[in-house]
């Protein structure tokens, strides 16, 4: 039998592209490695906690009053997300500021903040909100294949964040105070494009970022069950290590040695670990591959505390520790072991029923650049492990005068190797590509009738619009159907 597309990898981004091809009556498989569904988007059981690995703030879903992208993608899939938009809710330190910022509220309180840091930056803040409006609808056109006109468009599109900034007149003390959120795209401001910057910006002040009331894996579940609904074919612990073209189909091998044949492949998977481990053929990278940078990969820090988080002093959704505001500064120590810059999530400020009553779940995450994990190996890894876990709880403790040591009842530390070994992404990457220079989603969206291979896609966080689960979930419909207006068979 030959299917009409084999997806491998059951992800965000491949589970979207299942369901768009199956509504759309094509015989679909879907092969997955692990024995559950989901890859870095799951849910793990300690005790009795049960912990969310990767979603936590789904972006462009919105609600009834802001309809985000997703939530149109969901509808046409049948599904709806369970989930409380969440206002901005921050708190911001960086060693070389006085005192932490807070963002509470929405995103006018934060330009007042910002106009009394800089009096006289309001003009330039509204200017900024109505370019980076005017940059998302050029995005959509683009998308239609629509040819942009727009003025701010087509003067930003290959200039980096920083400039654009700068250009639009924000003034240079604010920007790091506006620009904090780099740390969520993996690149600092001046190799960020301001177009990929601008569109992340847009999604979070227009259209809300929304906090799942139900677990990673229950939303997996409900994608794969209407998956399953239409008919589509999915297959656990089937690690696909073979894929060789010919000119009438593609043959996927697993594992188990078995063969499975398709007229499309959809790789829910970083191209470079396609390329290098499946085709074996690395002459075949294309020359962006070959020049693109895989993004930062990250420590996890899951914590199950047994206090509730009003009596921990935990009152903000999100914590940020930067050793300087400036990412461009900032950067430049994230390829050591021991630097000073991390997030905090603690989901229970949004929703307290995450876990169970009187007790908190809060998830230290840190990224490192650069090749600090290559010199990993099995005889300093656990030690190294469990001290970089701990360094990272003391600086929280320390930076935001909060004691949580005394109260963790569990504990999970997860590396870039287990995110390697649950993804397959290569050095663990969490972050796929960074979007830097020309390797912006603009030029991807531009040049992917040309860059593309006629008998393979990608979809997911290494895909066209970036790392992410909405960008992964929007790569999956996007991708299939460019794949299903051209299909002809
Ligand atoms: C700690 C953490 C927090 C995050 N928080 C957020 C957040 O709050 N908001 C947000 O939007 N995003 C967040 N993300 C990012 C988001 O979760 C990811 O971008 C998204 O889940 C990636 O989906 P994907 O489609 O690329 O697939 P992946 O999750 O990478 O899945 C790939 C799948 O392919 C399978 N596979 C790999 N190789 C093979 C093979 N050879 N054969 C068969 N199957 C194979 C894997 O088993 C896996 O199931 C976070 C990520 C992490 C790690």
């Amino acid at each position: 039998m030959i299917y009409d597309y084999i997806i491998i990898g059951s992800g965000l981004g491949g589970l979207s592209a299942g369901l768009n091809l199956t509504l759309n009556s094509k015989k679909v498989l879907i092969l997955e490695k692990n024995s559950l569904p989901g890859g870095a988007t799951t849910t793990f059981k300690k005790g009795r906690f049960e912990f969310d690995t990767a979603l936590y703030d789904l972006y462009n879903y919105g609600n009834s009053e802001h309809i985000g992208e997703l939530q149109n993608i969901f509808n046409e899939y049948d599904l709806s997300i369970d989930g409380e938009v969440v206002p901005f809710n921050a708190l911001i330190n960086a060693l070389d500021l006085k005192k932490p910022y807070e963002i509470k509220g929405n995103i006018e309180d934060f330009f007042i903040y910002l106009e009394h840091l800089k009096p006289g930056s309001i003009t330039n803040l509204k200017k900024f909100l109505k370019v980076i409006k005017e940059i998302h609808d050029s995005i959509l056109e683009i998308e239609k294949g629509v040819k942009v006109k727009n003025e701010y468009f087509l003067k930003y599109l290959d200039t980096n964040a920083y400039d654009a900034l700068i250009d639009i007149g924000i003034s240079k003390e604010i920007i790091p105070y506006l620009s904090f959120l780099w740390i969520q795209l993996g690149s600092p401001l001046n190799k960020l494009s301001f177009i990929d910057y601008a569109e992340f910006m847009y999604k979070i002040i227009f259209k809300k970022r929304v906090v799942l009331n139900i677990k990673n894996m229950e939303l997996i579940f409900n994608m794969v069950n209407k998956y399953r609904d239409k008919h589509g074919k999915i297959i656990f612990n089937a690690e696909v290590v073979n894929i060789n073209k010919n000119k009438d189909y593609v043959l996927v091998e697993t594992k188990d040695q078995k063969e499975y044949k398709c007229k499309h492949l959809i790789c829910d998977l970083m191209p470079r670990y396609v390329y290098k481990d499946l085709l074996k053929a690395t002459p075949e990278i294309n020359k962006l591959e070959n020049a693109r940078t895989i993004g930062a990969n990250s420590l996890v820090v899951y914590l199950g505390l047994n206090k509730d988080c009003k009596t921990l002093g935990l009152k903000h959704y999100k914590y940020y520790n930067f050793n300087n505001l400036n990412s461009i500064i900032n950067i430049k120590s994230m390829n050591s072991f021991y630097h000073s810059t991390f997030e905090a999530i603690v989901p229970n400020v949004v929703n307290e029923d995450v876990s169970p009553k009187n007790t908190t779940i809060m998830v230290l995450k840190t990224d490192y650049y650069g090749d600090a994990w290559a010199k990993v190996n099995k005889s300093n890894y656990h030690k190294l492990k469990e001290d970089l876990a701990n360094n990272l709880i003391e600086q929280f403790e320390r930076y935001f005068n909060i004691e949580l040591k005394a109260y963790i009842e569990e504990i999970e530390i997860v590396t870039p190797f287990a995110f390697e070994k649950l993804t397959n992404n290569i050095n663990g990457s969490m972050y796929g590509y960074m979007r830097k220079g020309y390797d912006n989603s603009i030029n991807r969206l531009v040049s992917y009738e040309d860059e593309k291979d006629p008998n393979i896609s990608f979809v997911g966080g290494s895909s066209l619009f970036g790392n992410g689960a909405d960008n992964a979930i929007k790569s999956g419909y996007f991708i299939t159907n460019k794949l299903l207006n051209k299909d002809d068979f």
